[in-house]
């Protein structure tokens, strides 16, 4: 009996996704958890920057790159638990950000979400929104267009892919929301996507406070964005 429960508990018992430890209850061990709390960007730096104003948690790099390529491509959603959760408990902790939004998940076609069986950025939003209190509306936008990967494209290869890739969606189509939106995406990169949405959002009087991320690329990708 005692054999059969052994072998049991290695059955029922995860590791972590990240480095393959067994795992006490949570998504992540704790040595990984530490290792992702290092990840999140000074306070000062992270807030609220630039127009649309942007918050970011992390830089995309190293053990927070890790936990994304495991959340999307290694079908682990519940890494987007500890997160979201991250990304609210900052939110909340800092001073002068907006106090009533509708977060807005950048959508991805169904096709593509029907293949991975999720939307990344709607789990760490529906997270998120679970400590912040702000409404998720999954549904504001829609991607009607099937884009490849951005990255590696050019700036204007960029552009024109995403030409009237994202449309109103069906919740905001029978009512625009009461509050601005919060865009929400895993990973901002030149935010060309975002700028796609904020055209589509503004062409219907819906206002836009800002862009929340998991994680931005580092370097000049920010100011290389802006038009
Ligand atoms: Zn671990």
């Amino acid at each position: 009996m005692r054999l059969l429960n052994s072998v049991l508990d290695l059955f029922l018992r995860s590791n972590c996704p990240l480095c393959d430890r067994p795992l006490q209850g949570d998504e992540l061990c704790l040595a990984c958890q530490r290792r992702l709390n290092d990840c999140q960007q000074p306070k000062s730096v992270q807030q609220w920057q630039g127009t649309p104003p942007l918050f970011a948690w992390g830089i995309y790099q190293g053990d927070l790159k890790r936990a994304i390529a495991a959340l999307k491509y290694e079908n682990q959603p519940q890494l987007a638990r500890p997160l979201g959760y991250r990304m609210g408990e900052t939110w909340q902790q800092s001073p002068g950000l907006p106090k009533s939004l509708v977060v807005v998940p950048i959508p991805m076609h169904p096709e593509k979400q029907r293949q991975r069986g999720f939307n990344q950025a709607e789990c760490l939003a529906r997270y998120f929104c679970h400590l912040t209190g702000f409404s998720l509306a999954p549904k504001g936008l829609k991607r009607v267009k099937n884009t490849q990967a951005l990255y590696g494209l050019t700036p204007q290869q960029r552009q024109q892919t995403l030409q009237r890739a994202i449309a109103l969606g069906e919740s905001f189509q029978r009512r625009p929301p009461r509050h601005p939106v919060l865009l929400f995406d895993d990973i901002y990169t030149t935010g060309s996507t975002t700028r796609e949405a904020i055209a589509l959002l503004q062409q219907h009087q819906i206002p836009v406070a800002g862009v929340a991320t998991l994680a931005k690329t580092q370097g000049p990708s920010r100011s290389r964005s802006t038009p």
